[in-house]
C-alpha cells in the first residue's frame, strides 16, 4: 500500500500486465525534499526477467508487423494521453525526484514532443533503390527493427530518459524491456501507462525495476536482446558498452559529461550569465548537459562571476512542491557527501568559494547554488563530472587557449559559449571536441536535433533525423528477373 496518498505504488509491467515481482520483494522510494519513505517499487528477480524476455521476443514478433502509418497512429495517441495527465505525473514526479513542478511539468509535455517526433519519423525510415550494374537488376535497401532492446535509464529525468529510447524503438517497429531507474519509478511508469492506455500489444513494452547490475548482466548478454541504449556515468557505461561488445549487440551510449561554458569579452554578459544560471541550476545540476567548466575571459572575468554569483545567491531551493521554489533537493542523499568532498579539496587546492558549498537544513537533500572561482586545474572538480549545483569559474585569454582547456577532459557531451563575434563562434563550431555547442543561446535537447556525445561522453544519438536509426538496421534486397 502507498504511504503517501498522493503518490502510487509501482509494478513492473511485463507481457501487457501489471504485476508484482515474482517473490513479492518491494524497494522503498523515498521523498529527497522530506527524507520520508513515500511508497514502494516491485523488484524483479530472473523469473520476471524470464517472463519479459519471453514477451519482449514475441512483442517483437507483433509488432514488427505493424505497419508505420498505425505504429505514428498510435504513438500519437499516447503523447496526446500525456499532455492530458501531464499536471498529475508533473506532481508524482515531483513527489519522488525533487525538481519543483514547472520544471516536472516542463519535463512530461517535452517527453510528448518527443513521441510525435518520433512517430512522424516512424513514417519516414527510406531505404534507396541503388542503380545497378546489370540490365535487369534492382538493388535495393530497406530499414528493417533491429530487434527487442534493452533499456538502462536514470533518474534525474525520469520520463525523458526512457521516452527518447521507447519512442525511438517503438517508432522502428522494436519491442523493449525498460529498466527504469528505482529512486524515480512512478512516473516512467506512467509514460508506460499511456503507452497502454493507447492500446499498444502485450509485449511490446516492458517495465522492470531491481538491483541495476543484476539486471543489465542478465539482459544484456541474453540472446532475445538485439540491442541495447544506456544513459548513465562513463564508468557504468563502459563496463556495459563492453558486456555489449563481447555479445556483439548493437549499443548507445548517453554518458557523462563536463561541459565547458566560455564567455568572450565581446559577448552579450547579462544574457550570457541569465541564460548559463538557469541551465547551470537546472534540476539541481543534475543534468549530463549542465555546464561546468565556465570560462571567462580576462577582462571580464570579476565582473562575471560577480553577476553569476548574485544570481546563484538569488535562487530559492526548496521543496519542488512549493510555488516559489526555483531549485529543489538534489534527487539522492548519496551525492551531498559526493559534492561537499569535491568542494573542500577545491578550496585545498586554493579556489575561493564565492557561495553556497554546503548542504541547506539538515532534512531533505537541499545543497547550496555553489559558485567556485579560480580553481586550479589539479582539484578534482575540473576533471570529475561535479553533478550537482556547482559552477567553477577560471579565466582566460585567448581563443586558443580556451579551445585547449575545453578538450582537455576525455568527456565530449555539451559546449556552451556566448562572444559577439561570428569568426570566433565559427571557430568554436568546429574546434570543440563535443557532440554539441550551443552559442549565444541555450538550445540543446529538442527532440529534432542531435542529442549525443563524443570520446568518454558515449556514442550515438537520441535526437533529429538519425535518431530512429539506432532501432533499424539497413539490410539489401538485389533481385534479378528469373
Ligand atoms: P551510478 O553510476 O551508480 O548510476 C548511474 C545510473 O546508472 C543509475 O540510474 C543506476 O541505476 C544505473 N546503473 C548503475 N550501475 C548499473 C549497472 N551495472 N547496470 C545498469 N545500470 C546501472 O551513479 P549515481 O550515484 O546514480 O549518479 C551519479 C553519477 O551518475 C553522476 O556523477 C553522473 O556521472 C552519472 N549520471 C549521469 C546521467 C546522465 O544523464 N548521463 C544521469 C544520472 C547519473
Amino acid at each position: 500500500m502507498a504511504q503517501n496518498s498522493n503518490y502510487p505504488d509501482t509494478q513492473l509491467f511485463i507481457d501487457g500486465e501489471w504485476r508484482p515481482g515474482a517473490e513479492g520483494k518491494t524497494i522503498d522510494v523515498v521523498d529527497p525534499a522530506t527524507e520520508e519513505v513515500i511508497g514502494t517499487v516491485a523488484h524483479a528477480t530472473k523469473t520476471d526477467l524470464d517472463a519479459a524476455l519471453a514477451a519482449v521476443e514475441r512483442g517483437f514478433k507483433t509488432w514488427s508487423a505493424v505497419s508505420a502509418f498505425e505504429r505514428a497512429k498510435l504513438m500519437r495517441k499516447a503523447a496526446n494521453l500525456l499532455r492530458e495527465r501531464s499536471d498529475r505525473i508533473a506532481e508524482i514526479m515531483t513527489f519522488e525526484q525533487g525538481k519543483p513542478l514547472a520544471e516536472a511539468k516542463g519535463e512530461v509535455m517535452a517527453g510528448a514532443d518527443v513521441i510525435d517526433w518520433f512517430a512522424e519519423e516512424a513514417r519516414r525510415t527510406y531505404g534507396q533503390v541503388i542503380p545497378a550494374r546489370a540490365p535487369g537488376v534492382m538493388q535495393m535497401t530497406v530499414k528493417l527493427p533491429v530487434g527487442p532492446v534493452a533499456a538502462f535509464t536514470p533518474w534525474n529525468f525520469p520520463i525523458n530518459q526512457v521516452v527518447r529510447k521507447l519512442s525511438g524503438a517503438v517508432a522502428a517497429g522494436c519491442s523493449i524491456i525498460v529498466k527504469a531507474p528505482e529512486e524515480t519509478p512512478a512516473s516512467p511508469a506512467e509514460l508506460v501507462r499511456a503507452f497502454v492506455d493507447a492500446g499498444i500489444p502485450a509485449g511490446v513494452v516492458n517495465l522492470v525495476y531491481g538491483v541495476p547490475a543484476e539486471i543489465s548482466e542478465y539482459l544484456i548478454p541474453h540472446p532475445v536482446i538485439r540491442k541495447i541504449s544506456f544513459t548513465g556515468s562513463t564508468a557504468i557505461g563502459k563496463h556495459l558498452a563492453a558486456l555489449a561488445g563481447t555479445h556483439m549487440k548493437r549499443a548507445t551510449m548517453e554518458l557523462g559529461g563536463h561541459a565547458p561554458a566560455i564567455i568572450f569579452e565581446d559577448a552579450n554578459l547579462d544574457k550570457a550569465v541569465k541564460v548559463l544560471a538557469a541551465a547551470k541550476y537546472r534540476n539541481a545540476g543534475q543534468v549530463c548537459v549542465s555546464p561546468t567548466r565556465f570560462l571567462v575571459q580576462d577582462r571580464v572575468y570579476d565582473q562575471v562571476v560577480d553577476a553569476f554569483t548574485d544570481a546563484a545567491k538569488a535562487i530559492k531551493v526548496g521543496n519542488g512542491r512549493e510555488e516559489d521554489t526555483k531549485m529543489g533537493p538534489l534527487a539522492n542523499e548519496r551525492r551531498i557527501p559526493a559534492l561537499e568532498s569535491l568542494i573542500q579539496d577545491a578550496v585545498d587546492n586554493g579556489a575561493e568559494l564565492k557561495t553556497g558549498g554546503r548542504r541547506i537544513g539538515n532534512k531533505g537533500n537541499f545543497f547550496e547554488p555553489t559558485v567556485l572561482s579560480n580553481v586550479p586545474k589539479e582539484a578534482r572538480i575540473m576533471n570529475e563530472e561535479p553533478f550537482g549545483p556547482v559552477a567553477v569559474f577560471n579565466p582566460f585569454s585567448t581563443v586558443d587557449e580556451v579551445i585547449e582547456e575545453s578538450n582537455r577532459l576525455p568527456y565530449g557531451l555539451a559546449s556552451y559559449a556566448f562572444t559577439g563575434s561570428t569568426e570566433t563562434a565559427q571557430q568554436l563550431g568546429t574546434r570543440i571536441e563535443a557532440g554539441m555547442t550551443t552559442i549565444n543561446h541555450n538550445g540543446l535537447a529538442l527532440p529534432e536535433v542531435p542529442f549525443g556525445g563524443v570520446r568518454d561522453s558515449g556514442y550515438g544519438t537520441e535526437g533529429g533525423s538519425e535518431a530512429i536509426d539506432a532501432y533499424l538496421v539497413t539490410k539489401l534486397v538485389t533481385q534479378a528477373s528469373a
